[in-house]
């Protein structure tokens, strides 16, 4: 039988529960690190979509999970659950979770967000990297920027950049809104206000792109002025993510 993937709510209901804690890390040692992992099927059953079935797992601990050789003793589907419940606890019951781990988590998820971008984006550039050291200005963002006001760009690039910002532009946005709606009340005033601002701009960037054509020499100067804007704005996230994070350290 085919494989179903996880349809993509049930996917952000498990990140967001979990907030990209692997149960098992947490159950064992009280670590709550951000980490890099997988939607683990607890029943091993790849179609069982179901919430109750499923559970954010740093790689190391989906891998034992679903190794069938391991000599010793593997975890069991009900401890799984447990730990999977107390994590979930912990962001949603207000006399456990610190207001502090969960404001700096809310930040440090929305200061990741532009580098997907910029990662994607130095990716469609013809030598990428190398091209954005020639124009160094100490500091990357500010080197892309003034990389993008000499890129010499043709017809082909308003459609090599789609994806950066239909896709990626667009999954920053929904980043900033789920931020925004979910942790709104525990950011200061000053932080939301400038979150809120950016999902403006960004969401225009994304609005100006898609009504240029490419075919004429004004759409490519518009393109050009998108990606500078877009650079700018998120600049400005990781910039306010990274002073919000000083101020709450
Ligand atoms: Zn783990």
């Amino acid at each position: 039988m085919a494989r179903s993937p996880v349809p993509e709510a049930v996917q952000t209901e498990v990140l967001t529960l979990s907030r990209r804690r692997c149960c098992i890390c947490f159950g064992l040692n009280q670590d709550l690190t951000i980490v890099r992992g997988q939607i683990a099927h607890l029943d091993k059953d790849p179609n069982n979509n179901d919430l109750d079935n499923l559970a954010f797992l740093c790689m190391a601990h989906h891998d034992e999970h679903d190794s069938r050789t391991s000599q010793s003793k593997s975890f069991l589907v009900q401890e799984i659950k447990g730990y999977r419940q107390e994590l979930y606890d912990y962001w949603t019951t207000p006399e456990k979770a610190t207001r502090q781990d969960i404001v700096l988590t809310a930040i440090e998820d929305i200061g990741l967000a532009p580098h997907v971008w910029k990662i994607h984006f130095l990716a469609l550039v013809p030598d990428g990297w190398k091209t954005v050291e020639q124009y160094s200005t100490g500091e990357i963002w500010g080197s892309m920027i003034a990389m993008t006001e000499e890129l010499e760009l043709t017809v082909d690039d308003w459609a090599r950049y789609q994806s950066l910002f239909e896709s990626v532009l667009g999954h920053i946005s929904r980043k900033l809104e789920s931020v925004i709606l979910l942790w709104g009340s525990y950011l200061s005033d000053d932080y939301k206000h400038k979150l809120q601002m950016s999902l403006r701009k960004l969401t225009w960037a994304g609005d100006t792109y898609r009504t240029l054509r490419g075919h004429d020499p004004t759409s490519l100067l518009f393109l050009r002025t998108q990606l500078k804007e877009a650079l700018v704005n998120l600049r400005e996230i990781c910039e306010n993510a990274d002073h919000e994070k000083s101020i709450i350290a």
